[in-house]
């Protein structure tokens, strides 16, 4: 197990388990949704995850294009959307945090569910790294139907 602090946080993760098991998922959630706001996500997605947050990922052994869910919150103000979404990462949380707000708002913190995990995460034990306050641009030609 290798100790990962992340600011207030302490985690034990097991980062080769990890890597091995995202080397097996072949897509992640964003990627087999038909939504067109999953389609917006894609298109934006290596911009987003970048600096620490990537840095992160890349800590715990996370393959960052095989989210297990990827979800649209709200429309903000014209053109700004609102998602949130997690990973998965063996291991457990050693100590709690506080919630992490990195430079683009994003927030990160974590738990320990497994909430609509992968199967080939069957029988471990697993911390949830959940990042939300994702404000993100349409960039999609096609714009999404109002939402009542
Ligand atoms: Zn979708």
């Amino acid at each position: 197990m290798t100790e990962v602090t992340f600011y207030d946080w302490i985690l034990e993760c097991d980062v080769d388990a990890t890597r091995e098991i995202y080397q097996k998922v072949l897509q992640g959630s964003a990627e087999t949704c038909d939504c067109i706001y999953c389609k917006n996500f894609l298109a934006l997605r290596d911009e987003l995850f970048q600096g620490e947050f990537l840095k992160l990922l890349n800590n715990l052994g996370v393959d960052y294009r095989k989210d297990v869910e990827i979800y649209h919150k709200a429309t903000l103000e014209k053109g700004k959307h609102l998602y949130a979404g997690w990973f998965h990462s063996i291991g457990k949380v050693k100590q709690n945090g506080n919630v992490v707000i990195l430079k683009n708002e994003l927030q990160v913190y974590f738990m320990q569910n497994k909430d609509l995990m992968f199967d080939e995460f069957e029988g471990k034990n697993l911390i949830q790294i959940e990042f939300d306050n994702v404000v993100l641009p349409w960039i999609l030609a096609d714009l999404p139907e109002p939402k009542q």
